[in-house]
């Protein structure tokens, strides 16, 4: 099926709230856009895609997602370059991984047409939400969930759509603290801690906040079978420095394949900085960070590009991390940041335009 934007109906608000927003000051994701992206699957197909001002969603009391959860989203952002383009970062990636999301937790996939014209469409109607104070973006939220309605724990007969934005200022959330997990898990195999599934996130709220409670910010995530290797930092991917190699943790069943994570790998591949993808046992990390090898460590993700640790704890002791001058994680940020800005090269192919200016 083939989406095209002559079939995305346009209706504008009649009162921007573009005003009262003080893009100097604005939070991470809690500030939204003037219009919203809709579009319904009924009668086994997807329809009335269209772009309407963003505001409440009617829905009854049984519809599936409040019951069985089934929803899945997906996270990107939108960039604005000196000379007013509007740039994406790897689209395509996000869209078919909401489609995999999708598959997993049994929703119709959006076909890739619909997804591109309908956000790019959005951008376009939206531009003035894009800021551009340095360090700010558009963020950009994607999800489907099931509409359709029915107390019976089975699939939905209809879905919703919908591609919300909010202008995010720079993400700085300066270094964290984090507990490695040896109780809860975010994931287990054959489940679906690879997909953007809502009721994922849900999960890691309560082990989160115990892991607050004992005086660190983030949980980073084990397997969930022995909780002898390193997993995830919170909702990120997670990279350590041992040496001057740079480690992750391969994707599996229980761990999401981040677009920022594969990005840092080719990119680090390609500057000479030695990687390995490969299971990281916690003892390792012990052993590392006794003999000083281990110098740093940081998740991955869109909203923060890295975001750096300043230590961790595991079975009740303290290890602190060393201050680098040279870190990984502000040089890979900065190259990473200046292709999406159009600040620099692009020789991965990874910058999107969208529209005009
Ligand atoms: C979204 C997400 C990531 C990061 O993915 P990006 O594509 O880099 O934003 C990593 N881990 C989890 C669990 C996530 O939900």
């Amino acid at each position: 099926m083939e989406f095209t934007t002559q079939a995305i109906t346009i209706t504008k608000t009649k009162a921007s709230r573009l005003p009262e927003v003080d893009f100097d000051n604005l939070p991470f994701g809690s500030v939204f856009a003037d219009h919203m992206f809709i579009c319904e699957y009924r009668d086994g197909a997807w329809q009335d895609a269209r772009i309407v001002p963003y505001g409440p969603i009617s829905l009854e009391p049984s519809a599936k997602v409040f019951h069985y959860g089934q929803e899945v989203f997906e996270g990107m952002k939108a960039y604005k370059d000196a000379q007013g383009q509007t740039w994406l970062f790897r689209p395509l990636e996000n869209a078919r991984r909401l489609n995999k999301s999708a598959a997993r937790l049994a929703i119709p996939e959006v076909p890739e047409t619909l997804f591109m014209e309908g956000l790019k469409t959005l951008l376009e109607v939206d531009s003035d939400w894009i800021p551009t104070q340095a360090g700010s973006s558009l963020y950009i939220r994607p999800f489907i969930f099931a509409s359709g309605t029915g107390f019976h724990a089975s699939p939905a007969d209809a879905y919703t759509f919908i591609i919300a934005c909010a202008p995010s200022g720079a993400y700085f959330s300066g270094k964290v603290d984090v507990r490695i997990e040896e109780t809860y898990s975010r994931a287990a195999n054959g489940g679906v801690g690879y997909a953007k599934a809502g009721g994922n996130y849900a999960g890691q709220f309560y082990p989160t906040h115990l892991a607050k409670e004992a005086g660190f910010q983030q949980v980073v995530w084990t397997d969930d079978n022995t909780h002898e290797f390193i997993e995830e930092a919170g909702a990120m991917n997670i990279f350590i420095r041992i040496g001057d190699t740079l480690l992750t943790s391969p994707t599996s069943d229980r761990i999401l394949d981040g677009i920022t994570r594969k990005s840092i790998l080719t990119l680090a591949e390609a500057e000479g900085i030695a990687t390995e993808v490969r299971k990281i046992r916690v003892s390792e990390l012990l052993e590392a960070a006794a003999n000083g090898t281990l110098k740093e460590m940081f998740g991955a993700g869109t909203a923060a590009v890295v975001s750096p640790i300043s230590g961790f704890g595991y079975q009740g002791k303290r290890y602190a991390l060393p201050e680098l001058e040279d870190s990984y994680a502000a040089y890979i940020k900065k190259r990473i940041t200046d292709i999406q800005y159009n600040r620099a090269e692009d020789p991965f192919g990874w910058r999107y335009a969208v529209g005009g200016k």
